[in-house]
This record gives C-alpha cells, structure tokens and sequence, in this order.
C-alpha cells in the first residue's frame, strides 16, 4: 500500500511533537533510549499508544489487618527484616521479607530469587501485589510483583491510582511512569486527532488528547475495575481509533480495486457449461453449485474476483475450483493452483490430469523437486501459453516463471501459506481472479481482520452418501482394543491411517518411534497386510511412491508423521489412529480426523494420549470427541490458543496491534468496521485520514494484503 521510507522521513519531521525521539525527552539518557527502543518504543507516540497494562489504586490501598487469603491486594508497607532462607527439600533458597504498616504485618515469599536480597532491604518502603495465599505459617504473598517507594512520593506512584507498563529492560515502572508524564507534557494540551469529529460526535468518543492523558494517569475517581477491564471512555476512545485507522485501510483498499478493470474478460455460454459439464464426474451438491455460481459471476465481472472458499474438510472444494478453472481456460486464461505440500499438489495434479484428459488442456505440475529439465520445458509452456493449468506448490512463486495470460489463481489451503507468497502469485497476473480454498473456518474475531475485505462463499453439507466419523479419545495403554478395530476394518477391506507427531526439538526421537512402530506393525501385529512409512525427511520420489501405494490400496496401513494432514482424498480409507494426540492443535487433529469419513463406509478416528495430560490436551480432545463440525472446533480452538497463535500471527496477516485485543474488544472492532466502510463509501474521508491510509497504513499494522 505505501512504502515505509516516506514513513520514516515524517517520522523524523521536528514540527510533530508525536514523532519526536524518546531520547529527546528529559531524563531519558542513551542507555533507556536504548532499552526502551529494544522494546519497539522509539517515538514519543510509541510510547503513548502503549497503554498501561494494569492499573491499581494507591489513593486505597489495602491495610495489611484487612487481607484474607484469595484476595488480589496491593498493599504499602515498610520492609521490617529480610532473609534467605535454603529449604532443606531440593536446595531451593526462598527470599522471606515482612512487610509492614501501620495495622499489620505480613510475610512475602520469593522462590529463587535471591537477587532481591539487595533490592529489598529492612527499612525501605514498598509497594507489594499480588495474591494473598494461607499456609500452615499463616497469610501471606507468593511471589508477588513488588515497587520500591524510597523517600519519594510524587504524585505519580503514590496516592491516586497508578499505571503499570510492560517491562522494558532496566527502566523501573517509576521510571516509566516519568518518561510517560513527560511525553505527554511534551505533545502539549492539544494535538491533531485523526477521527472525524462528526464521528466523535455520534458515537460519544473522548477527543484524542485528553484520552490519552486518562487512559495513563486516570482522575483519582476513575474505577479501578473499569479500567482493569479496559472500558472506560479514554480505553474505548484509543482502542476504536485504532481499529477504525485498521479498517479504513482495508476498506479503501477494497474500494480502490474495485475500480481498477481486468484487463481480459470472461463470459459463459452453452457450450462452455457444456464443456465443464462433461469434466464433471458426479452430481455437485447443492451447497458446492451455489458457490460454484458465485465464483462464477464474479468472474464475469469487470473487476478481479476476491474470494473466500469456505468448506469443511471432505466438503469438496476441489471439484469447484477444478470447474472455475475450466471456465477460466475456455476464455482463454492460464489458472495457476497452489497447494501447499508436495503431496497435495501431486493429487491435485493427478486427479485434474485425470479429468482434464479428454479435453484439449494442457497440466503441468511444478514443484521444488520437479527435475531441473524437466521444469525448464515446463516453464517454457507456461510462458508461452501451451500449459493451461499449472498445479504447485510455493515453487510457483519462487521460481522465475513467466505466464503468458494468467486470469484465474487459486490457492488451496490457503491459511498455510504467508501473506506474502499470496502476494506474489497474484502480482504475476494481471489483476488476475483470486479464490482462495480453506476448511478451517474463520473465527468470527478474525474475520474482521485479515478477512474483511473478501468476499465469502460457503460449501454447507457434505456430498451424499457419507457415513459419520466415530472418535475415540484412549489412553495409550488401551491399544489392543485399538488394533482390534484397526484389524476388523482391514479385513472389511478398508484401509488405515496411523500419525505420528514431528514436532521441530525432538524430530530424530519421533521419526525413530514412527520407524519402529511401522516395523513392529509389519512384523508382529499385522504380517498379513502391508505397511508403509511416510514422512517429511523422506526423498520425494520415495514420498510419492508411499503415497500412491496407499492411493491405489496396494498399501493398507500407512504409518505417518503429519504430511498427510492437509488435503490428501483416499476415500478407502476408514481408521485414522493419532498417537500422541495430545500434542497436537484442535485445528489440526480436525484436519486429520477429515482425511478418514470420505467414502461410503462408517470411519473411526482414535486419539491415543499419553498420561499425564494437560487440561488443554484434555479441553482439544474433548472437544474433539464432541463435535466434528468446523466451525465450532474453530471457535473453541480460538478460545483455548488466543488470536495470536491462531493462525501463526504475523506471517498470515493478523494486524500488528499496539492497543486493542482482538478477543476482548471484538464488539469496537465491529463498530469500527462498519463506520470505516461508511466512511469510505461516503468518501468522508479527510485528507490527514487519505494521507494516514497510503503512506502510514502498512508500517503501522505491518501488513501486505490479501486476496
Ligand atoms: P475438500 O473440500 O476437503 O478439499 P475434496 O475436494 O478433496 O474435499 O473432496 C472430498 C471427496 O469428495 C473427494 O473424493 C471428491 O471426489 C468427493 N466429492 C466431492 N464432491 C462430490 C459430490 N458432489 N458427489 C460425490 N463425491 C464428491
Ligand atoms: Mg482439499
């Protein structure tokens, strides 16, 4: 959207107090400069939009007789003796301080943490917080958060209700409290505000200045809890503004490219329904035709196509994207599909190949491991215009490949890949129709973010004739009722599945135990069916060959770690085993339980865990067991990681944030996602608002599109 430098050009500008250096400020010398610049606070309206993370109530503060055990207190005392003490269990040495005032005293307990032997010394005063916890010794606080007074009250640590700030390397929170009166000192009683006033008018929100003094330093009747909450008007002013600045981008951005023309045009006529019709190897669901006819009329239009594919796993996105395609190649236009392991694309590559073989459409797939020869042919075809299709993975971006007229670009799985491969592949073409694929459903909470700007179809139902999935959560020591099952379904002629986790740290242990148990399987539990390995490390041909093997049912048990989680269709097959279930997301373990439930035949998805769990192994796999609707595994996944591991944060587009949380203000998000749009349809945007959009937008969010 904008470049950063023109950014870092304004920031330097001298006559904006809010761009002025943190060094610049009084007190502020080269060593906090740098701490604080380490933790991303250069300006100071960097360091105004971080707002205080807790507040607590000094002008109140809890006398000591008052305390009971489950209470969260802060309390101000002075430090009566201070020790450490080495317990005899284990060595741990304890830091023991009593703090007292003017009505009790209590006892506080560091655990290794010796060092605040020469922090905490008898005779200094002391602000203590934390939890009030009972022992047989009586009340007292398990290491909590502490604050020196010394001889200094000033006003901004004591006697009315203070900020807490992040902490940033040697800077005491005193001292942050300090640089922070200063900024605000330093910005002046007045400074420009971004919001339209008839905005601030209609939904009530503070002017920026004074939000901004309140939300650091609130007036002494301010409401703790409230402001603990984050929902006090100078809060919900900064929070909004934040999100209203985020939305406005996307929404002119969408507003933008709505007037920008492809420079080709599609049309549909009877004989190019004909021609898909003849592609087509089933009846399509009426969920899968309806989103067929969306796609297609946006692709009939003047303007390039955004769109969002939504399906659970087995909804049968392929085929819809497979008859887009068609649509895209009858006109002319090259299709690029991206997936986003090597063993999607090539099942991608081969069922398209499949049913493209009676028409006169050329498919290539190219990927990492296609032969150095072999790609250049490739790439020639597709430069000229003799390869129609082109099936891959991220190699489709990274290699140099020139396309003679790319029109259509989907990209299955889409939540796999970065924003910026998406990027990419799409600036090949020109102004080239974007579907993008995925079966992990979007959170309510993200899809304002990322998302809003895309337009959305959802596949409902499954295609006829699906059995339901039976899941099963089983200790690991209950395996040979598992093998029993596993047994029962091959000799029906079925096939199985058995996962094997691959995390990063302990890679060469698992892959040793997913050998083992292949042979263990081959030799001694099933001798008369044949067993296959797959995983990552394997070379690509030997990927490919297990694969197919499984494919065509000359294999019956294919022993993997998670390359199969993505997309791969083997209808036969019915038992998906998942050892060490409780290792794995929410989000992932649905998509493997949908790589079983694909034929005919009742399947059976077992998660073997290994005691001891956590509770949120337990809460994933219950969940699991509960439901096998996508959306609400989704959802409960959301809640149970947070937004910021959801999607692998930055790299898939989630917002860079400096004040909202995009859980707990989900409703001002929404508001500010209608009013942006209203803004922009209206075109009431203000120059200083235009300027924020195109030059500051994407340093500030660090964001590059999507779709
Ligand atoms: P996903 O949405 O998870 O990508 P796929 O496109 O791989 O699902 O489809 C899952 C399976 O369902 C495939 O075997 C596909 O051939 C089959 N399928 C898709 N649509 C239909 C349909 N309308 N009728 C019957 N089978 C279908
Ligand atoms: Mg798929």
């Amino acid at each position: 959207m904008a470049s950063s430098s023109v950014d870092a050009a304004s920031r330097g500008r001298h006559d904006d107090p809010l761009s002025t250096s943190l060094q610049f400020l009084k007190g502020v010398g080269p060593r906090k400069s740098a701490d604080l610049r380490r933790a991303g606070l250069i300006t100071v309206e960097d360091l105004l939009y971080r707002l205080p993370f807790r507040y607590e109530d000094r002008s109140r503060m809890q006398p000591i007789v008052s305390l009971r055990a489950g209470m969260r207190a802060a309390v101000l005392g002075e430090i009566r003796s201070a020790n450490v003490v080495v317990t005899r269990r284990r060595g741990f040495k304890i830091f023991h301080v009593v703090l007292a005032d003017a009505s009790g005293a209590i006892r506080c307990t560091w655990m290794n943490q010796t060092f605040l032997a020469d922090i905490l010394k008898p005779h200094l005063s002391a602000v203590v917080f934390g939890d009030v916890k009972l022992d047989s010794s009586g009340l007292h606080f398990m290491n909590p958060e502490y604050e020196l007074m010394g001889d200094d009250t000033t006003a901004e640590r004591t006697g009315r209700i203070v900020p807490f700030y992040e902490k940033t390397g040697t800077v005491t929170p005193n001292m942050q409290r300090r640089i922070v009166r200063q900024a605000l000192d330093h910005v002046g009683d007045t400074i420009p505000d971004l919001l339209p006033q008839e905005l601030r008018v209609r939904l009530d929100l503070m002017p920026r200045r004074p939000a901004l003094e309140a939300a650091h330093f609130p007036p002494t009747e301010a409401d703790v809890e409230t402001l603990n909450a984050f929902r006090t008007p100078a809060q919900r002013r900064l929070i909004f503004e934040e999100f209203f600045l985020y939305q406005i981008g996307h929404a002119w951005r969408r507003h933008e490219s709505s007037a920008e023309r492809k420079p080709f045009s599609v049309e549909v006529n009877d004989r190019i329904r004909g021609s898909a019709a003849r592609v087509l190897p089933f009846r399509l669901t009426a969920g899968q035709r309806d989103a067929l006819k969306e796609i297609v009329e946006d692709m009939c239009r003047p303007t390039a196509m955004h769109r969002l594919l939504q399906g659970d796993v087995g909804a049968g996105k392929t085929i819809v994207a497979l008859l887009a395609a068609v649509v895209a190649m009858e006109n002319g236009l090259q299709v690029a599909l991206m997936a986003p392991t090597e063993i999607l694309a090539a099942q991608h590559y081969s069922t398209i190949a499949r049913l493209l073989a009676q028409t006169r459409f050329r498919v290539e797939l190219l990927t990492g491991s296609t032969p150095g020869l072999q790609k250049h042919t490739i790439l020639a075809h597709i430069e000229r215009g003799t390869a129609n299709l082109i099936v891959g993975t991220h190699a489709l971006v990274q290699e140099n490949i020139t396309f003679q007229r790319l029109g259509l670009v989907i990209i299955d799985e889409q939540h796999r890949f970065g924003v910026a491969q998406r990027a990419t592949l799409q600036a090949k073409g020109l102004h080239p129709d974007v579907l993008l694929m995925t079966a992990t459903p979007i959170p309510r909470t993200l899809a304002l973010t990322d998302y809003s700007e895309l337009d959305v179809s959802k596949i409902t139902g499954l295609p006829p004739g699906r059995q339901p999935i039976r899941t099963w959560v089983k200790p690991e020591s209950r395996r040979d009722e598992i093998y029993q099952l596993m047994r029962e379904q091959l000799d029906a002629g079925r096939q199985a599945y058995i996962i094997y986790p691959l995390v990063a740290e302990s890679e060469k242990i698992d892959l040793r135990s997913a050998t083992e148990m292949a042979d263990h399987l081959q030799a001694e539990v099933f001798p008369a069916y044949r067993v296959a390995l797959l995983h990552g490390r394997m070379k690509q041909d030997a990927k490919d060959q297990a694969m197919q093997a499984f494919a065509g049912g000359r294999v019956h048990i294919l022993v993997s770690t998670t390359v199969v989680e993505v997309g791969v269709d083997v209808p036969n097959a019915s038992v998906m085993v998942v050892e060490h279930a409780e290792r794995f997301g929410l989000s992932q373990l649905h998509q493997l339980r949908g790589r079983v439930g694909r034929g005919a035949w009742e399947s059976h998805c077992i998660l073997l865990y290994q005691s001891p769990w956590t509770d949120d192994a337990r809460e994933r796999l219950k969940a699991m067991a509960d439901t096998t609707d996508g959306f609400v595994i989704a959802e409960r996944d959301l809640a149970l990681r947070g937004p910021g591991d959801f999607f692998g944060t930055r790299q898939s587009g989630m917002p860079k944030l400096r004040t909202g949380d995009l859980v707990r203000d989900h409703a001002i998000m929404e508001e500010a996602h209608r009013e942006a749009r209203r803004a922009v349809e209206q075109q009431t945007l203000s120059p200083e608002l235009l300027h924020f959009v195109q030059h500051r937008w994407q340093d500030q969010f660090g964001l590059i599109e999507v779709g």
